[in-house]
């Protein structure tokens, strides 16, 4: 028989601990015990101050614990150093090519590092603990390298497309961007011990040859990795697929042999009934990015068909997509869209409840990364990846019923301490690893200096006057 407590290096304390377990316990005045970056133990607070021992100790009676969420679609470059640039009533077509296109192109190395880390400072700030990108535009290294300072998990890759010839700036012959993808897998399997590495992602769309599609595929089962890409947005979408490839895009993936449960869609809003079968069938996973169909308009709440893809266990996470189409990067405040837009829309309460939601942003998030056995959920042997919530706030008060407060009542502002793999991110709502007075200061400026390098007015309509 071992006497005394056992050796832990962090006990974190919660007013309630949600853990997301298989019975989906809240533990009222729990505390999760951590050591070497894994959880040890979830139990009521008075059980583990008899079993564990610990050198730190964080938390306490005003904090609500829940496992990092999980963004399945976010664009860490491109996006975040122009956010809010584009202007919000832009057609699709012209958003993409008369814009963001330019504007991308316009990015030197340090500014996608210093783009990764103002994204990872919103993810983490907000409790995002993992991300899957979008893709990074171009310049893989600095990214990479700018997000070991910001302590954030994540999977990514660069942009692959072979298709369209403009702009020139990312033209890919179908070699190049399979050599692109095959070189990151290389070079980047495992980053930051593992809480980093590259993931197999192509832009979608109508971008992609037969060949490098399954290329794609290839290489994603030859490095055990997942593969993603963005679909059916908006109506024009999947039209322009089929007229170029003969029938709509999740059939014709389907055919190639693409869709795998390995697969995570990015959108997906413009989806018919067969399509939704095979999505079903492979086991593919969808990024449903609310805060982009607004934005964009692209219908989702009069044609997408999140509901149904639920009711045939399709998994569905959250993606917040890029800073001009989707301004802010808070998985909070997409969670609080993806419980009321089909209730509306529907007029069906019972539609996305809270609980659902909460699954989507966690554990869903974690499934669609091919990450459950790691995130998503606060058990033991699981990646100590926290969230506290500080719920001195008006907000969070009265505090009656957990999830429903962290779905429909708060958002990232209450995020106060953020734990990756053990160590601590976010103290006190700030990053520990970055300087961010700095970082605002050089966001601004680099910002500022790519849209006069991409030569786009500024199309603000009132003036601004000194
Ligand atoms: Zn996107």
């Amino acid at each position: 028989m071992s006497d005394g407590p056992e050796r832990v290096d962090t006990i974190v304390d919660g007013w309630y601990v949600v853990t997301m377990n298989p019975s989906r316990d809240i533990i009222h005045y729990g505390s999760v015990a951590l050591r070497d970056g894994v959880v040890i133990a979830v139990e009521p607070t008075t059980e583990i101050d008899a079993r564990y021992r610990a050198e730190r100790r964080l938390g306490g009676a005003r904090f609500v614990v829940t496992p990092g969420l999980v963004n399945t679609h976010i664009h860490i470059t491109g996006e975040p150093l122009t956010r809010g640039y584009v202007p919000d009533d832009t057609p699709f077509e012209e958003n993409v090519f008369g814009w963001l296109c330019p504007l991308y192109a316009a990015h030197g190395p340090a500014d996608e590092r210093m783009s990764a880390q103002l994204a990872a400072t919103e993810m983490l700030r907000t409790g995002t603990t993992t991300f899957l990108e979008a893709g990074t535009i171009r310049f893989l290294d600095e990214v990479f390298e700018g997000l070991e300072a910001a302590g954030i998990r994540g999977r990514l890759s660069r942009w692959v497309w072979d298709l369209p010839p403009d702009p020139d700036v990312y033209r890919q012959s179908t070699d190049e961007a399979i050599g692109h993808l095959q070189h990151q897998l290389e070079s980047y399997r495992s980053v930051a011990g593992g809480r980093l590495g590259a993931w197999a992602t192509v832009i979608g769309h109508t971008t992609c040859s037969d060949p490098l599609w399954r290329a794609a595929r290839e290489l994603a089962d030859d490095h055990g990795v997942g593969l993603s890409f963005h679909m059916s947005p908006a109506r024009l979408d999947p039209e322009g697929f089929a007229a170029e490839f003969g029938q709509r895009p999740m059939v014709h993936l389907d055919e190639l042999g693409v869709l795998a449960d390995d697969v995570c869609i990015t959108h997906c809003v413009h989806v018919d009934d067969r399509e939704l079968a095979a999505m079903a069938r492979t086991g593919s996973s969808v990024a449903h990015c609310p805060t982009t169909a607004l934005k964009v308009s692209y219908g989702v709440t009069q044609i997408g068909r999140m509901p149904e893809m639920v009711q045939r266990g399709i998994n569905v996470s959250i993606g917040t997509d890029g800073n001009n189409a989707s301004n802010y990067s808070d998985l909070m405040r997409a969670m609080y869209l993806v419980a009321g837009l089909f209730k509306d829309a529907r007029m069906d309460p019972q539609l996305f409840p809270a609980e659902s939601v909460l699954e989507m942003a966690t554990l869903g998030g974690a499934r669609s990364l091919g990450m459950q056995a790691d995130i998503g959920s606060l058990e033991p042997g699981k990646r100590a990846d926290l969230v506290l919530h500080d719920t001195d706030r008006p907000e969070w008060r009265p505090l009656l019923n957990v999830v429903n407060q962290l779905v429909w009542s708060a958002d990232g502002r209450g995020v106060h301490t953020v734990l990756v793999d053990g160590r601590v991110v976010v103290e006190d709502g700030a990053m520990t690893g970055l300087d961010e007075a700095k970082l605002w200061r050089d966001v601004q400026q680099a910002g500022e200096a790519i849209t006069i390098r991409a030569g786009l007015p500024d199309k603000a309509k009132w003036p601004v006057r000194a």
